[in-house]
């Protein structure tokens, strides 16, 4: 089961994002929604026989999908030593609403308190890129969090702050990033509030906690983390150094994402006042 390519991929994640020092203890989670070829390839090994449980949440479009997420309480650093007792493989019943662990958790757990987090942006995700969608990642990057204290928590400033701190951001996250309050982790309340701003963003900064990203594989979605938090970091360290006496001004922006045929979220932008 370690040998099979989602598995292989999705462990290869899990041990990038604690290199990056995103995941102190067992903060953070993953989540991939597999390919009906990647659950056909070994169904042979899964164990059906435990009981559905109650998601907390209604996903009909989730129906009968199979996840590879982390497991609640696991830690990111073990999952490569042995995968099987920190990930495991959930499956959907057919009514988008209950789920049940067919793989994996050997040594008993649960799977990720941010489980129904997780499955709501799917949802979200699958029905707005007709399923091209199929990674969910949560973890703890410090320069985001640090923002989160001294920006207001709104999508315009943390999407303004973030393009101008690195050239490219404008051209990864063109539609900027969203920005939820603060919310009790694992709640259904934060699950709705993430998954409202998913509807619009690729990345959703979680006040005091941390960043969601979704994507349609690990490289972009991993990319779309490492982006936002070093462009994250760079903010913190100029305005260390006193804050920036320049910037990237806003007609710079909108001409970078439209150098690679994007167009820049026009919300978030003031033309009209630059001269
Ligand atoms: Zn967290």
């Amino acid at each position: 089961m370690n040998n099979h390519i989602a598995i292989k991929n999705f462990v290869r994640m899990c041990e990038d994002g604690w290199n990056q020092g995103w995941h102190e203890r067992n903060g953070g989670n993953l989540s991939y929604r597999m390919t009906k070829t990647e659950v056909l390839d070994c169904i042979d090994k899964f164990d059906m026989s435990s009981d559905y449980k109650p998601l907390g949440i209604s996903a009909p479009n989730m129906a009968d999908e199979h996840f590879i997420v982390t497991g609640s309480g696991k830690y990111m650093r073990n999952v490569p030593l042995c995968p099987e007792e920190n990930i495991c493989i959930v499956r959907i019943d057919e009514t988008g609403s209950m789920y049940k662990v067919v793989w994996g958790l050997t040594k008993g757990g649960k799977p990720t308190s941010e489980l129904s987090s997780h499955i709501l942006n799917h949802s979200v995700k699958a029905e707005l890129t007709d399923g091209r969608y199929r990674v969910m990642y949560h973890a703890h990057p410090e320069n985001v969090v640090s923002l989160s204290y001294v920006l207001p928590l709104n999508d315009k400033d943390f999407s303004r702050a973030l393009w101008q701190s690195e050239t490219e951001c404008a051209m990864v996250f063109p539609e900027g990033v969203g920005v939820v309050g603060w919310y009790i982790p694992g709640g259904t309340e934060l699950a709705e509030a993430s998954s409202e701003k998913m509807k619009s963003y690729d990345a959703v900064v979680w006040a005091h906690h941390g960043l969601f990203c979704s994507g349609v594989d690990f490289d972009s979605t991993f990319g779309l983390m490492h982006t936002v938090e070093k462009a994250a970091s760079i903010f913190v360290k100029v305005k260390c150094m006193g804050g920036a006496k320049q910037t990237i001004t806003d007609e710079q922006l909108v001409r970078i994402a439209e150098s690679i045929g994007e167009v820049l979220n026009p919300d978030f932008v003031d033309l009209g006042k630059e001269a």
